[in-house]
Parts: structure tokens; C-alpha cells; sequence
């Protein structure tokens, strides 16, 4: 039976009754169907309200499609420009009369209607040299539609225009999806939520949301089918995550850390200051995790100058007090060689060895370096991607830590792993990107997470400003008095790669006018964008770090992680094109040392609402696990940085920031689903089991989310 099943649902698009090849080529093409399963599970956007009548004379160009009731009074083949035939047609209510109309299928059109009969008319109205018509009217005879059943609220599907020319439109799929639906069964739609789970969320059964979810009578059932299908996508997603972090503590053994030794107590004391209480909860939490067998896999979220490196570093000396090397990877050279440093001082008296490896150090200096990472030697080596290189080899690597996860694909933080044969070194990922935590649970479900909500004392709370483009003087001379105090200014663009060359363009206008106010030699300029070679950008980043330039007119890209603490300057403009996460990792960039930092926010004269709330916001607080907030709720998740590459959140209809119940309610039931029978052997796991097995056949890069 279980075969028949898969095979109905298996189906392909074009032997579908009433589909075919050519259509069928057309669909799978432009909506990427291509199955009769596909068909089912790709649901209406929106659904027209067929119960109400709109009234003639109400009709305005803001209506979307409507539908009327009334009767056709006449209908008239005329020739249109360019000699075309054209059909033109008047409906009349109780209200009024308007203008239908064909230029299509004309022949047709006339022959299937009839003047004097009453109609249902469905269509977008627009008005033309002043009257109000709909062109293309779908219509159907009212002595015909009352004899439908259940004809209250249809489904609209997302389609193109050459599905509508080619008789794919969202008719004739509506009668294909009626056909299909009547032919449905509980076997074919096999249940799979257990059914005391069913119960427990009065949820409707699988069979029935689907039914309901194209074809609902009631908005009630229209409601209760959306809530059961997305419960259902949500639960999956959440349970698959918490599968692959069981299953990955089965299969990769790790080492426990057992002792904490000389290295990490010597370190401890050595501290130029004390830590946070943030900081002890989390590396308690850490070595917890690294004292077991199992490979550990956590995540530390922690604002910008929360001081996960310290973190981090302490971490890395567990690892070398039980005999294993650790490494750290950033996702520039960069911020590899400002590791580096910050490392290098940390441990100097430390008897360990600490070591960098990037891209550009080559030839006898790169093989010493491997050559004594090899042997056991280095202790802690810090790089770039180049870490994952197969001609890096180490001894045994305890410990990896990663830096700034969103620049990194998973496949690089597998690649790491790999690098210990006997067993798998544990993993710390750490990012600035402040998640909220509904978002946390969906994107890292299979990380453990930890996190810093605690700055460093002392720091003085960076000043954010609003300025418009006309007080653009007032800024210039802002930053002249600034940069006579001895301080460094960032000035950022925003560059996305729709409009990259006239970004960039920007980016270079804005540097020019500059130069009037700051010439040279007396003032010094660095530019960097992400266009330029990566030596040249390093070459500019360096002379900005050195303090040789004063002011750094950049693009994003100098947005994760840079420690330049003499900068006090944020400026950004158009600021109204950036996302809230990403002004606030670039505030971020200041105030790091100890003078008063400022952050500029410079926006055109005119802002739109959203604008305006969201420039408010940033203006308002400093805290990067509000501002992510924010952002979900005025961008969507789609936008919040970092998830843009996860291609993890395209979900069907679940909307992670707006349907949070339903998200953590499903990770509740997923994990006491685990909780209570891992293997998922009982009986009444077995729908489960059943739709698991599915979904591994359907997406084959299973792999990609663990
Ligand atoms: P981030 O979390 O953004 O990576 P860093 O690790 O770069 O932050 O730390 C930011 C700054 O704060 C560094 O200069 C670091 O030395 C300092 N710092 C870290 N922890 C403390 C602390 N407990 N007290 C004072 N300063 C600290
Ligand atoms: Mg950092």
C-alpha cells in the first residue's frame, strides 16, 4: 500500500488530466512543479471572497480582482486598432453599468455568451479615457454557479503570465485541483502527527487541511487548515534539527576535557581586567559541554565588544591543559592578524606557542609553521579559510573555534571537523549577529547556544544622531574638529549588487567631495570596497589601522569584527537602505576606546514611515537583541543578517517572526517527541517515522542543515 501511496503523489505534472506535456513543461519551468504531490502542497497566496457581491457604482481603480452579479445587456464585435477584432460587452446592476471587455479569444468569448442572462463577473476593474471596465472578465452564469457546492472563498495561486496564455491560469488549475482533491484519501494523505498530539493542539487531520487549505467554505476552516499545515512545517524542520544534533553526538566521538590546568589558570590571572559575569556563566557553561565524549556544538551569540575573544581564548587554554591544539578561524585576513595580536599579547608570558596563518604568508615561512603544527609544536593557530587547506595538518586538534559564523558555510565548519581522524574536535562557533530567539531555535536548532547580554564596564555609551542630507556642513565640520582631537572616522556606503556600479559610483562622488574638505597632504583617505583586490583592500585597512589615515570611506565590508579603538566616528549615509542588524554591526566599529564615539546616521530629507521608525529605533538603544527584534518585525526574517545565505527559511507558509507561538510550540512537541522515543519505535510514532522516511527521499540534501 505504502508503494501505491507514493506513487499517486509521484506523479508527474503532465499526466495529470487536463495538463500534458506542453503545459506541463511550462510548469515545471516557471513554478518548479513538478509532481501531482507538488501540485497539492503548493498552496493559494490569497483567496477571493466569493460569498459577498461588489455593487457597480462602488467600484474604484484601488479594488483588486471583485466579483459582480448582473446582467449582460449587450455585447458587440467591433474592430479595434491595427484592424483587431475586439468584443465589448455592458453589465448592469441594481447600482450601474460598466464597460467588459475582450481583446482575446474573441470568437469564443461571443459565442459562449449570452446577452439578457444574468452573470457572475469576476475580474481586476481599471478605468479607460475615464470609464470604468474590466478587460478578460471571467464569467459564469448565475443559473450555474448556484447549483456549485461549497463555491465561498477561492484559492489564488501565484502563476505568470505564459501559464495564463498557454490555459494553466488560475481557473483551469482551481478545476485540476477540484478533480484531484475529490480523489483524495487518508492513505494517499497519510497523517503524520501522531494522533495524541493531534489531539492535545486540536489540530485537524492532514487529509482535511489539505481539503481545506485550497477549498475552504468557511473562513474558520480556511484558519484551522493554515494553522495545522504550517504546525506541521515548523515541527519537521525543528524535529530534523534536533535529529542531526542527537545524531551527530552519537556518531562523533570527542575527547573530554577533563583537567583544568596551568595554562588556563596562569591565563585566568593574568587578565589585564576582570570578567564579566556574562562571561564566567558562559565559559561554565562551555567547559561543561567539553568535559563529555560527545563533540560539543555551541553557539556563542554575543554583541559587538561583548569580548567573546577573551572567551574564547580561555577556552583554547582547556584544550592545550589537556594535551590538544586549538585553532581559531576568522573570515578575513584581517581580522585573523587582529586575533593574532590581541592573542599573541594575551598569552605572552604563557609558555605556549601561538601562530597565524593566512593566504599571504607563503614559501619557507608557511612551511615552518605547518611543519610545527604538525608536530605538535604550535599550540593555537589563528587563520583564515586557509585552515581548512588539506596541506594543514595538526598533531591532534582538541578544539576549533570559529569566528563570525554567518561568513562561513556550514561546509567549511564541517571541513574543520575532519581534521582530527580519531576523533571530532569540538566546535564554538561565535557571532556578533544578535539572534532573536525564535529565530535562534529555527536557524541553530542543531547548535547549542550561549550568550553574552553583559558589556564590559566602563564603556561609554556611543552618541547616535540623525542628520539629514542639509546638515551635511554642520557634519563636515564635526568631523574636521574630531580628527583635530586625534580621532579616526569611518564613513560607510551602502553597496548591494542590483545597483553596484552606480553604488560604487556613490561611493566615489562621495570620496571626491571629500578631498575638497580634507585635501591632502594634511589629511589622509583610505578607500575600501569590496570590488578591489583583496591585497589592495588589506594595503588600506592596514594604513587605517596604523593611524596613517584619518578618515575610511568604505563599503559594508568593514563591517565584521574590525578593532580600530582610536576610531570615534561613525558616519553612514543612506542610512534608510541598510537593515537594523547591519547599522548596528556597524556601529558597532566604535567605541571601542576610551573617548566619547558617535555614530551619524545620514538620511535624504524625505523618509518614509518605516524609515523613520527604523532610524528611531537605532537612535534609541544600543541593544543589539532589540534592535534584531526590530528588524524581524519591520524586514521579515528573510533579511535579518546572517540568514540571507542559510536558504534555511524557505518555509510555505510559516513566517518565523510572526507565527512564534506556533514555532515554539513545535519545538516543545518535537523535543518531548525525542525525549520520549528517540528511535521513534513506538507505534504511535509511527506516522513519523513514516513521514520522515518521505521527506529523506524528497530532499536529498539532508546533509546541508546539519
Ligand atoms: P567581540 O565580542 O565584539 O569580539 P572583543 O572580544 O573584541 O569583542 O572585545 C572587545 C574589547 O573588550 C576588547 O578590547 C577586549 O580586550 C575588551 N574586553 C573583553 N572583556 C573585557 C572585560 N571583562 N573587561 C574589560 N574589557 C574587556
Ligand atoms: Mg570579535
Amino acid at each position: 500500500m505504502q508503494q501505491n501511496v507514493t506513487h499517486i503523489l509521484d506523479t508527474p505534472i503532465e499526466y495529470i488530466k487536463g495538463i500534458g506535456p506542453a503545459k506541463g513543461d511550462a510548469i515545471r519551468n516557471d513554478l518548479q512543479i513538478f509532481t501531482l504531490g507538488d501540485l497539492l502542497f503548493t498552496f493559494p497566496f490569497r483567496y477571493v471572497d466569493r460569498t459577498k457581491f461588489h455593487l457597480i457604482k462602488d467600484i474604484t481603480i484601488d479594488n483588486d480582482l471583485i466579483q459582480l452579479k448582473g446582467t449582460l445587456l449587450s455585447l458587440e464585435k467591433v474592430k479595434g486598432k491595427n484592424n483587431r477584432a475586439r468584443l465589448n460587452g455592458v453589465l448592469k446592476d441594481g447600482s450601474g453599468f460598466i464597460d467588459l471587455v475582450w481583446f482575446q479569444s474573441v470568437q469564443w468569448v461571443e459565442k459562449a455568451l449570452e446577452v439578457g442572462k444574468e452573470y457572475i463577473v469576476f475580474g481586476k476593474p481599471t478605468v479607460f479615457s475615464g470609464k470604468k471596465n474590466i478587460a478578460h472578465p471571467e464569467m459564469e452564469l448565475v443559473s450555474e454557479v448556484e447549483v456549485q457546492l461549497n463555491k465561498t472563498f477561492e484559492p489564488v495561486y501565484s502563476t505568470t503570465e505564459k501559464l495564463d496564455a498557454k490555459g494553466f491560469d488560475n481557473k483551469a488549475r482551481r478545476k485540476i485541483l477540484r478533480t484531484i482533491i475529490s480523489g483524495l484519501n487518508a492513505q494517499i494523505i497519510a497523517e503524520n502527527i501522531p494522533e495524541e498530539m493531534r489531539t492535545k493542539l486540536k489540530l485537524i487531520s492532514r487529509l482535511e487541511a489539505i481539503q481545506s487549505i485550497h477549498f475552504p467554505t468557511s473562513e474558520n476552516e480556511k484558519e484551522l487548515a493554515i494553522l495545522r499545515i504550517k504546525f506541521e512545517e515548523i515541527f519537521y524542520f525543528q524535529l530534523r534539527m534536533l535529529m542531526s544534533k542527537v545524531y551527530r553526538k552519537v556518531k562523533y566521538k570527542a575527547i573530554g576535557f577533563e583537567k583544568i590546568g596551568d595554562v588556563f589558570h596562569q591565563l585566568y590571572k593574568s587578565l589585564p581586567y576582570e570578567l564579566t559575569n556574562a562571561q564566567k556563566r558562559v565559559i561554565k557553561e562551555i567547559r561543561v559541554d567539553l568535559a563529555k565524549v560527545q563533540q560539543m556544538n555551541r553557539l556563542l551569540q554575543g554583541d559587538v565588544g561583548s569580548g567573546k575573544t577573551v572567551v574564547a581564548l580561555l577556552v583554547m587554554a582547556i584544550a592545550i591543559d589537556n594535551g590538544l591544539q586549538a585553532c581559531l578561524m576568522a573570515p578575513t585576513e584581517i581580522l585573523a592578524q587582529q586575533h593574532y595580536k590581541g592573542i599573541s599579547e594575551l598569552t605572552v608570558n604563557l609558555p605556549i606557542r601561538v601562530a597565524l596563518l593566512t593566504g599571504s604568508i607563503k614559501g619557507k615561512a608557511r612551511a615552518e609553521i605547518l611543519a610545527a603544527l604538525e608536530a605538535g609544536e604550535i599550540h593555537i593557530i589563528i587563520g583564515t579559510h586557509a585552515l581548512i587547506e588539506d596541506t594543514v595538518v595538526f598533531k591532534t586538534l582538541g578544539l576549533a573555534v570559529i569566528d563570525e559564523q554567518h561568513r562561513f558555510g556550514v561546509a567549511q565548519r564541517a571541513g574543520l571537523w575532519k581534521k582530527n581522524k580519531e576523533f571530532a574536535p569540538h566546535v564554538l562557533v561565535m557571532t556578533a549577529t544578535p539572534i532573536p530567539r525564535t529565530l535562534a531555535m529555527t536557524l541553530y536548532g542543531d547548535l547549542d547556544v550561549s550568550v553574552i547580554d553583559e558589556l564590559p564596564p566602563g564603556r561609554k555609551e556611543i552618541k547616535t544622531l540623525h542628520q539629514y542630507e542639509s546638515a551635511r556642513p554642520r557634519v563636515l565640520e564635526f568631523m574636521h574638529k574630531e580628527i583635530a582631537l586625534g580621532r579616526q572616522i569611518y564613513i560607510v556606503y551602502p553597496l548591494i549588487e542590483e545597483s553596484e556600479k552606480l553604488d560604487l559610483k556613490n561611493l566615489q562622488d562621495g570620496y571626491e567631495n571629500l578631498l575638497q574638505y580634507f585635501p591632502q597632504p594634511h589629511f589622509q583617505i583610505s578607500v575600501v570596497h569590496g570590488r578591489m583586490k583583496a591585497a589592495d583592500k588589506d594595503f588600506e585597512m592596514a594604513r587605517f589601522v596604523k593611524g596613517i589615515t584619518q578618515i575610511m570611506v568604505a563599503t559594508t565590508v568593514i563591517e565584521v569584527g574590525v578593532n580600530v579603538p582610536n576610531a570615534s566616528v561613525m558616519i553612514i549615509e543612506n542610512t534608510e537602505r541598510f537593515g537594523l542588524s547591519q547599522l548596528h554591526q556597524l556601529r558597532g566599529r566604535v567605541g571601542r576606546g576610551a573617548e566619547q564615539s558617535y555614530c551619524i546616521l545620514m538620511t535624504g530629507n524625505k523618509l518614509s514611515k518605516d524609515g523613520r521608525e527604523r532610524i528611531k529605533t537605532m537612535v534609541d538603544t544600543n541593544n543589539g537583541f532589540i534592535i534584531a527584534e526590530a528588524d524581524l518585525r519591520l524586514r521579515g526574517p528573510g533579511d535579518v543578517q546572517g540568514t540571507q545565505q542559510s536558504g534555511l527559511l524557505d518555509f510555505k507558509l510559516i513566517n518565523v517572526s510572526t507565527d512564534r507561538a506556533i514555532v515554539e510550540t513545535a519545538r516543545h512537541f518535537a523535543q518531548q517527541l525525542l525525549e520520549d522515543d528517540l528511535q521513534l519505535e513506538k507505534p504511535q510514532n509511527l506516522p513519523v517515522r513514516n513521514h520522515l522516511v518521505t521527506l529523506r527521499k524528497k530532499y536529498k540534501d539532508w546533509g546541508r542543515i546539519s
